[in-house]
Formats: structure tokens, sequence, C-alpha cells
């Protein structure tokens, strides 16, 4: 029988069958207009309340700090370009990111730049770690906003956020994170860790697609990014996908309940992963091998190319990622790898396998079965693997 293993989790993952099952009856029968008067309409706007309780139960946020939006990208346009717009507002042009950021951060605050905003890119280190202190010193007069992601996607590692809130906290500036990684694999308490503005999205927890959520803290007012009808308390516009909505509380209530027992289960497996392919000649691992996402794995092979390791895992059946979906179709190695100090040539031999409920010891068996083969076939084509082996490259990593 031909093996197949989805090893690409971070990128998205298939909606439950619990999921599914809170969504169906809203895909039907409960069709109704959540701001509609009559009882159809009433109970759509029930639904859509209790899935807003739940998702904030799983933050320790209040239920008038949830907005449901059409997902991860949105959720951080929205908060950054309203903090930006504020801050505007009282002169303070200033924002503090990290290097490596989600895309839907980084083009946003790049966009922000052409606008006249002034963005501090602070580093990550060869451990993919942002320090406190780095956000503590770039912090000044003018600045409106950090954003610092919870979790990284590429390299999963796990940020100090409830240290970064605390200072942003003490010096008044709003503070952001990308959790849309961190949901179901890490605990979040908004108000233990002071975040201000949280993302999060449906399609990487088991919900489907096109759903996600911006919890605003209470008294942070963001000028809206969908103008249109009240929904939403009148700060983003567009009619309720109710079914989207409930099936996200579900996921968010399984993600949330089930922390420990996925790393139980999935923490064994990465580090046998890890174990094994760093046996492999010249190969690194990418980010701290324990501050990271339990499924994640994210190795750099020297003298291999990632695009063709990928269509060699593919003709085996295992889907996974080099670098992020985003850049597959672009030339140009990930950003997050050179981030963290990879020379473009190593950075572009990176493989990101990316675990969740569905994979198994087998798999993890069948993977190390499978990619040192791989990798050993394409170093014996590649001119660059033989040129490391002869002038004995070495690139200090
Ligand atoms: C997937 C992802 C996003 C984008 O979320 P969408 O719902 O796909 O728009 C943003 N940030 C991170 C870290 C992600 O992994």
């Amino acid at each position: 029988m031909k093996h197949f293993v989805y090893a690409d989790n971070s990128a998205t993952t298939p909606i439950s069958d619990e999921v599914l099952t809170a969504m169906l009856p809203y895909l039907k029968e409960g069709y109704g207009n959540a701001s509609s008067i009559y009882s159809k309409g009433r109970e759509a706007k029930q639904a859509l309340e209790a899935a807003r309780q739940t998702a904030a139960d799983c933050l320790g946020a209040q239920p008038g700090e949830i907005y449901f939006t059409s997902g991860g990208s949105e959720a951080d346009n929205w908060a950054i370009k309203g903090a930006a717009a504020a801050g505007a507002k009282k002169g303070r042009r200033h924002i503090i990111t990290t290097a490596f950021e989600h895309h839907a951060v980084l083009h946003t605050v790049q966009a922000l730049e052409k606008q006249g905003f002034e963005v501090t890119y602070l580093p990550v280190g060869r451990n993919g770690i942002v320090d406190p202190e780095d956000v503590k010193k770039a912090i000044r007069d003018d600045t409106c906003l950090v954003s610092v992601m919870y979790a990284n996607n590429e390299i999963g590692t796990i940020q100090p956020i409830a240290q970064i809130g605390a200072i942003c906290r003490e010096r008044h500036v709003w503070f952001h994170t990308d959790a849309v990684q961190a949901v179901g694999n890490v605990p979040i308490d908004v108000v233990k860790e002071n975040i201000d503005m949280l993302s999060l999205s449906g399609h990487k927890i088991h919900a489907q697609k096109g759903i996600g959520v911006l919890y605003l803290r209470r008294g942070i007012v963001l000028e809206n990014l969908i103008h249109g009808g009240a929904q939403e308390r009148s700060r983003r516009a567009g009619t309720e996908n109710v079914a989207a909505i409930v099936g996200l509380a579900k996921a968010m209530e399984l993600a949330c309940s089930s922390i420990e027992e996925k790393q139980k289960k999935l923490i064994p497996l990465r580090d046998k992963l890890i174990t094994e392919l760093c046996k492999i000649e010249r190969s690194h691992l990418n980010g701290d091998p324990t501050r990271r996402l339990a499924g994640n794995v994210n190795i750099s092979f020297e003298g291999v190319e990632g695009e063709s390791l990928l269509l060699m895992l593919d003709m085996n059946g295992i889907c996974a990622s080099s670098g992020s979906a985003c850049t597959s179709g672009s030339l140009d190695p990930s950003h997050v790898l050179l981030a963290i100090g990879l020379p473009h040539e190593v950075a572009h031999g990176s493989l990101r396998l990316s675990l969740d409920w569905c994979n198994s010891q087998e798999d993890v068996d069948y993977i190390l079965e499978v990619l040192p083969q791989i990798i050993q076939r394409l170093r014996a084509m590649s001119p660059l693997w033989e040129r490391i082996k002869k002038e004995n490259i070495d690139y200090g990593i």
C-alpha cells in the first residue's frame, strides 16, 4: 500500500469531524441572518454569541473583546493598520516588530513605511527567539505599536510573550501578537500576558479557511478596516459567517483543552525526527531545540535544493514544506531563515515538517526511511554539494 503522510500542518489542517458536525446545522436549516429579528435570525445570533463566549474563554478574554474576521491575515492587518492610525493621530509613527514575522505582518508594516511610518525590525538571533531586552531598548516616545508573533510558523520557536507584554504595558505601548501558530500549542492568557491585541486563524486548528479572530482589549478602539453594516458591534462589517464562526469556536475549545495531550503525543515524534535527521552529514536544526512548537521540525541540509526535496518527498507520498508556503513560486529563500543568520545557499536547502494529531510513530519511521535516501540522491547530482565537499566549505553555523 502506498504511504501518505501529511506533515504540513502549519500550512493548513483538515476540518475535524467535531468541527464539521458543529457547523452543519448552520449551513443547512440554521441559515438565518444573525441580524434578522425573527426567530431564525435570533437562533443564528445566539449561536454567534455562544461562539464568542467560547473563543473568549480560550484566551482568558471577555466576549466583548472578540471580533470575528476573515482569517489571520485580516486580523493582523486590522490590528497593525488600526494601531498605526491611532498612533499617527498623536504624532506617534514608530512601530516595532521582528525580522521573522509572517508576511501578513511584515508586508503590512512595509506598506505603512511607504506612508511615512518608521519601523524597527528586531533581530531574532540564531535560536529564533526575540530578546525582551531588545524590545525594551527599541521603544521610543513615539512608538505606537509593538508586534511580535507568539510562535514562528516556519521554525516553530515560541517567544517570551509575557515578558514582552509586561514591558509594553509599563511603557504604555500597545502590544499585538500574531498567535496563529500558538493557539492549541501553548496556553494563552491575554490578561496575564498583557496582550492588547491578538490574531488567530481557524484553518490552522481544524476549522475552515477564511475565518479568524482579532482580540482587542477593552478600551482599544481601532478604525474599521472593513466598512459597511453594523455587524461585530459596528466595528467589522459583513454578514456573519455563522457556520464558520461556530466551527472556529468548537476548534478553539478542542485545541485549548488538549494542549498537554498534544505535547505528550508530538514532542517524542518531533524529537525523534530531529535526532535522526541531524545525524545526516552537514544538517542543521533551525530554531531553539526545546522552546519550539511540539510538532515543528525545521532542518537545513547543505548541498540540497528545497524545491527538489519537496518534489521527491511528494513522489513518496509525503507533504512537507520548504520555508513557507507563501514563498513557493519565488526564488528568494525564506526571510525567516535569513533572519536567523543562515546563508542563502543553506537556507535554500531547508525542510519544514509540521506534525499534528493525524501523525503517528509509523509516519515518523516512514519519513526516516525515505528522507535520508532522497538527500543522498539529490546530493549525488548536486554541483554545490561537490564543491562543499571538495573545498570543505564551512558556513559557520
Ligand atoms: C497562516 C498564518 C497567518 C495567516 O492566516 P490566514 O487565516 O491564512 O490568513 C498569519 N500568521 C501566521 C503566523 C500564520 O501561520
